[in-house]
């Protein structure tokens, strides 16, 4: 099963189950200055959960574009995780609860996936004996495959307002894919137990000082992974080797003249970029900008982390541009808003590229050098002054740095660096009476000079020249 007909099977499977299909939001969260990403399927419907606003309809389903920042560490390294993903769901407002939305999920599963009973592993929030009871009497999971799990996984809450347990469905991919510790079961994380669904319950409301209250409308919220479903579906190792994947990698792979599949460090390289490149083409044409601060920063430091990892495969020139055609192609039929925005995304990208390229390589001498310095000094410590001139001169973003740094077994004194920042902040305040908006206006002046080219001021001569 493609990645397309797996989504198309899902929303079609809520469908008819009386949810509305409605389209992917924004990456960027409207009217919601506490998110920068979008970053589950419910995000959009946070309102509806909190009763800050009334639902059209109270059953749809969605494929939600998803970026989760934080696991930017794991791509590449574990088999499932992305920047960028697709997350299906479905979702009621005060509609069914438990009873229907776990025999729904393991129909889904097994009927329409087809994916094998035996191997399919359920995990509960500890005292969630409702979701035990429909899972095993109903459903006719066996007892032995269903994990009681703690608060940390399987109970959603964010600070005050409706919350409630969880409970995941988990593939077993088979010993082999294991780990082999004595312990390795459901929640390890190793690749053997895949997580795929995440079905929420939200039936209490958490108040400020941390007592639970039943509700009287509850909510379901589920989030199931686009491509993790499509590789067990299509039998392959990881997200990356789905035909979701593939073009995009094989596409990078000939502009370098590498192959995918031979050596670690290549397909590492080939992985981020394919990842960093969706997250970055998506995030475009969402409307987002690489700039210093808040989501043009993520955005940025994930385009220039591509880009690092490009010189890996021994791409020098703007290729990124070039990957983000790729997925623009690869990605478009579902997402009609990127061939769309095709230009608009790759002129940022390549603009973005270009800039960096011209302080990369300096920038890299410099890091090696420090690295040197350090190690002649007996230090493994890089210091944070240094890494914030790599920041400000160079345009390397802290998290390169310590990526870089890392990889010669040093770190980086971010408290320095921090303070650095800080010193630098209160400058720039001082001396232009910083507005709060400065970083959308940056970002509009930047794509003014992207789409202009440098401007020289030359009104002092007009203007002489006029007025004799
Ligand atoms: P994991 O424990 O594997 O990190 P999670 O518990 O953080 O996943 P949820 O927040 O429950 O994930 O999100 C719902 C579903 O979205 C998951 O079951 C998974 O299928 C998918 N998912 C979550 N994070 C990622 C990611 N970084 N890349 C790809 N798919 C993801
Ligand atoms: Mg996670
Ligand atoms: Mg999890
Ligand atoms: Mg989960």
């Amino acid at each position: 099963m493609t990645g397309k007909e797996i989504r198309e099977k899902f929303l079609k499977f809520f469908e008819a189950r009386g949810h509305r299909i409605l389209p992917s939001a924004s990456l960027i969260p409207t009217n919601d200055p506490s998110l920068l990403w979008t970053a589950a399927g419910m995000v959009p419907f946070k309102p509806y959960f909190t009763g800050a606003a009334k639902p059209e309809v109270r059953r749809v389903t969605t494929c939600q574009k998803c970026l989760r920042t934080p696991d930017i560490e794991s791509v590449g390294r574990t088999a499932r995780h992305h920047t960028f993903f697709e997350m299906l769901g479905n979702f009621s407002f005060g509609d069914y609860f438990k009873e229907k939305a776990i025999p729904w999920a393991w129909e889904f599963t097994t009927r329409v996936l087809g994916l094998p009973e035996e191997k399919l592993w359920i995990s509960i929030y500890l005292d969630d004996d409702e979701a035990f009871d429909i899972w095993h009497r109903e459903v006719g999971v066996p007892a032995e495959r269903i994990v009681r799990m703690g608060k940390d996984t399987n109970f959603w809450e964010i600070g005050v307002g409706p919350c409630g347990p969880c409970s995941e469905i988990y593939v077993d991919l088979g010993e082999e894919r294991g780990c082999g510790s004595a312990g390795c079961g459901v929640g390890c994380d190793c690749d053997r137990y895949l997580e795929i669904w995440n079905l929420v319950f939200i039936q209490f409301f958490r108040d400020e000082a941390g007592n639970y209250t039943p509700l009287a409308s509850k909510g379901i919220d589920t989030g199931m992974g686009l491509e993790r479903v499509a590789s067990v579906l299509q039998g392959v190792p990881s997200n990356f080797d789905t035909d979701l994947f593939r073009e995009i990698m094989d596409f990078t792979a000939g502009l370098a003249g590498v192959k995918y599949g031979g050596d670690s460090k290549t397909d590492m390289a080939l992985k981020v970029i394919a990842d960093h490149c969706r997250a970055v083409t998506f995030a475009i044409s969402d409307g987002a900008l690489p700039s210093n601060e808040g989501r043009g920063y993520v955005l940025r430091r994930l385009l220039r982390r591509a880009v690092r990892f490009g010189r890996v495969l021994g791409l020098h020139e703007p290729f990124l541009y070039q990957v983000a055609g790729a997925v623009i192609k690869q990605m478009g039929g579902a997402y009609p808003e990127l061939p769309a925005n095709q230009g608009h995304v790759l002129k940022i990208i390549r603009s973005e590229e270009e800039r960096f390229g011209e302080t990369l390589a300096q920038g890299t001498e410099i890091l090696n050098r420090l690295v040197q310095e350090a190690r002649a000094a007996g230090s493994t410590v890089i210091r944070g002054e240094d890494a914030f001139r790599l920041y400000d001169t160079y345009g390397f973003p802290l998290e390169l740095t310590r990526e870089m740094a890392a990889e010669e077994g040093l770190t980086v004194d971010e408290e320095a660096f921090a303070r650095a920042m800080e010193e630098q902040r209160e400058r720039a305040r001082r001396a232009r009476q910083e507005t709060e908006y400065l970083s959308e206006r940056d970002a509009f002046y930047q794509v003014l000079r992207d789409k202009l080219g440098e401007t020289r001021f030359v009104g002092y001569d007009t203007l002489e020249a006029r007025g004799k």
